[in-house]
């Protein structure tokens, strides 16, 4: 029996990021894509992974946007806080995953699927653009079995952290510790992701909702929420209000709901209070900006490494606003070596 205490669980899905700014614009043609767009790969798209491969510049680095986040949590936290679950496949592009958990000290418990690769995300840059084709590959092949074959490791997590990209792959894993999280009165928290989650993955996602402590997003996936439940809401300060306000299951806690905008403020409202906090974000150099992918991951690491710490809200505020600013000073979703201290 594990009996070491984590601070935070985190359950997605694991990816390898494989970015390139070779013949961008060719790439964005031939598999008429948008230069900003999300694309979940079929099969017309799978020879993209190798053209991006061939370029000697291409940057391979960890994705999935609850691994991010789980790095960064750990980052900041004390050694052996964080554990991250998810599935890989048998092969090298797992073992790169690994080296850069090791280097923050994340703990993973990988389910490995011996038929599918390690999921992969080709990133095809032109100027400041960023088109994202995903294949999820053995990610899509996480089974609740395994969470409960490590339920020892969940049962010595003092609080749980899923990315709504599993609202797509694993619905039975999310549920497990959703509810574990309420019968426990342990903080339960979802990342919306994308506008698509919203959209597309609206039952899953509702069936989340009430168990709810923290929901994150961006204002994009806000919209897309109010849009998909027909709401008659479109400033991001009503949205935020009424995800807070939405059922609970743990009254025990009340939700905090947290959009991120960019430069733009943070925007948080707490159920029952009638006021929506707005917090300004950190502004940094534009020419210092290396790479935007991953701001509301890494966002999201310095707010629930906040909430691990028992920080004040508006405390988690400001350490997701710096973990954000570091992490997009990174080619892809990193954090800065030497290690810096919030
Ligand atoms: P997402 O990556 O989900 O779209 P956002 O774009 O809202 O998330 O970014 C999340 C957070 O990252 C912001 O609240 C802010 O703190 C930080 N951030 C993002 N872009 C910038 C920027 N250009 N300058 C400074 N901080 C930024
Ligand atoms: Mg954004
Ligand atoms: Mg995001």
């Amino acid at each position: 029996m594990a009996s070491h205490q984590y601070q935070l669980l985190c359950l997605e899905n694991p990816i390898l990021d494989i970015i390139s700014k070779k013949d961008g614009r060719a790439l964005l043609e031939e598999y008429a894509l948008d230069p900003n767009g999300f694309t979940m790969a079929d099969d017309k798209h799978k020879s993209i992974y190798d053209k991006l491969l061939s370029d000697p510049n291409a940057v391979l680095t960890a994705g999935g946007a609850a691994q991010n986040t789980a790095r960064g949590v750990q980052y900041i936290l004390e050694p052996d806080s964080v554990v991250y679950f998810g599935c890989v496949g048998n092969d090298e592009y797992a073992e790169k995953l690994q080296e850069a958990n090791k280097k923050v000290g994340l703990k993973v418990f990988y389910r490995v699927d011996e038929k599918e690769p390690t999921g992969r995300c080709g990133v095809v840059v032109t100027d400041h653009n960023r088109s994202l084709v995903t294949d999820l590959a053995a990610a899509n092949c996480y089974k609740v079995e395994h969470l409960k074959e490590h339920w020892d490791v969940v049962e010595n997590s003092k609080a749980y952290f899923v990315g709504g990209y599993h609202l797509t792959v694993c619905v039975p894993a999310v549920m497990a510790l959703a509810e574990d999280a309420a019968k426990n009165n342990k903080p339960f928290a979802l990342s919306l992701n994308a506008p698509f989650i919203c959209q597309f993955f609206k039952d899953p996602l509702d069936q989340t909702a009430p168990y709810w402590d923290y929901i994150v997003g961006n204002e994009t996936e806000a919209v897309a929420y109010a849009e998909a439940h027909s709401l008659d809401l479109k400033a991001p300060q009503e949205i935020v209000k009424h995800l807070a306000n939405l059922p609970k299951k743990n009254t025990q806690r009340k939700r905090v709901a947290i959009i991120t905008q960019g430069t733009e403020p943070t925007l948080v409202a707490v159920q029952g209070e009638d006021e929506v906090k707005s917090y300004p974000v950190h502004p940094i150099d534009k020419n210092k900006i290396e790479d935007t992918t991953g701001a509301g991951d890494a966002f999201a690491a310095g707010f629930f490494a906040g909430v691990a710490k028992g920080e004040s809200l508006e405390k988690c505020v400001d350490m997701g606003q710096w973990l954000a600013a570091l992490g997009i000073q990174e080619q892809g979703p990193g954090y800065p070596f030497p290690k810096q201290t919030y």
